[in-house]
């Protein structure tokens, strides 16, 4: 599928939450005009071709914050795209607190197919630290609202938030489970210059998880949400958000291959399973100390992890000498 972003930044929104600034990570400052939509669809439909799915997504603010006359002016701008048949469908993300069904109605009517609610946490004292602004219910019930519409139901969240701890973001995702989306967005929250978490941080009022911690979360999480089929569609800010450590990140758990590093945890668990079940079966212990594993092509350098260090990690825990992660198809 291509998605071709459109950013609102801040547009709509009631007020800045304490980790945030889209100004920052989206590099847009202003709403963009009609005529700007216009021409960033072109460029993409231009030089992308070839994609069975095309979707038109609004990112960035709080879309059905917005007053609606500009709601109507960036959907109308984009509707001709699908009435040509170029674009299939339209996505956007917005707060929880700012669904009901006029609106819904109204979205319908100009081709949304997928929304995306800002949850972050169904924790109320974490939503309340960090200044969100809604509750744990008010996404529940947007999450109903969005569902019993019919739209393609996406829920946003955010590990490490002020307040919150490892088994509160557990919790956020059982929670999230229930309100059955199809798709989920994991966040790890970074401190970024000049926003309010960053006062919290310079005072000492906030400290971030390490990133091996986070790490270690976003993998449960992983497991949990890919059991319970919902398809985790992005984990962690990436570089190409405009943001980078030393620059507009003061602190936390960022790495530009975030979500690369939760897969290679998953897959060193998966491996240690397999240690554990070829020393219980093996007669002699493994005195040839070689291990050997066949794992999916795809998935290789997952299982390997970055800088081999799934293989050195299996040696120290298990004492091997020689460790072999066979590619198979
Ligand atoms: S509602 Fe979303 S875009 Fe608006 S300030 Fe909060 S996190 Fe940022």
């Amino acid at each position: 599928m291509l998605i071709i972003p459109i950013f609102v930044p801040h547009a709509g929104c009631p007020h800045d939450c304490c980790f945030c600034d889209q100004k920052k990570i989206s590099g847009h400052k202003e709403p963009p005009s009609a005529e700007e939509i216009k021409k960033t669809v072109d460029t993409y439909l231009d030089i992308i071709k070839n994609y069975s799915v095309v979707q038109i997504a609004f990112f960035g603010g709080s879309f059905t914050a917005i007053p609606r006359e500009m709601q109507e002016m960036f959907l109308k701008t984009v509707n001709p795209y699908i009435k040509d048949g170029l674009v299939d469908s339209i996505r956007l993300s917005t707060r929880p607190d700012y669904i009901d069904g006029e609106t819904l109605s109204m979205l319908k009517e100009h081709s949304v197919k997928t929304i995306e609610l800002g949850a972050q946490s169904m924790d109320d004292d974490v939503l309340l630290a960090s200044g969100r602004g809604h509750t744990a219910a008010d996404t529940a019930c947007a999450a109903d609202l969005i569902r019993a519409y019919g739209f393609e139901l996406g829920l946003q969240t955010m590990t490490g938030l002020p307040g919150a701890s490892y088994e509160s973001d557990l919790y956020t995702a059982d929670r999230i489970i229930e309100l059955k989306p199809q798709i989920v967005r994991i966040y790890p929250t970074v401190v970024i210059r000049d926003t309010f978490l960053h006062k919290m941080y310079d005072k000492g009022i906030y400290k971030p998880p390490s990133l091996e911690k986070t790490v270690d979360l976003c993998a449960e999480l992983m497991v949990k949400y890919t059991n319970k089929n919902v398809k985790v569609i992005r984990m962690g800010l990436q570089s190409s958000d405009g943001i980078s450590i030393g620059g507009d990140i003061v602190a936390g758990p960022y790495h530009p291959a975030f979500g690369q590093l939760v897969k290679s945890r998953i897959a060193y668990d998966k491996l240690a399973k397999m240690a554990e079940i070829e020393r219980a079966n093996s007669v002699d212990g493994n005195e040839s100390g070689v291990f050997t594993a066949s794992v999916p092509y795809k998935e290789l350098s997952d299982y390997i992890g970055q800088k081999n260090q799934n293989v050195i990690k299996l040696k120290e825990q298990f004492g091997y000498e020689k460790v072999i992660i066979k590619p198979i198809n």
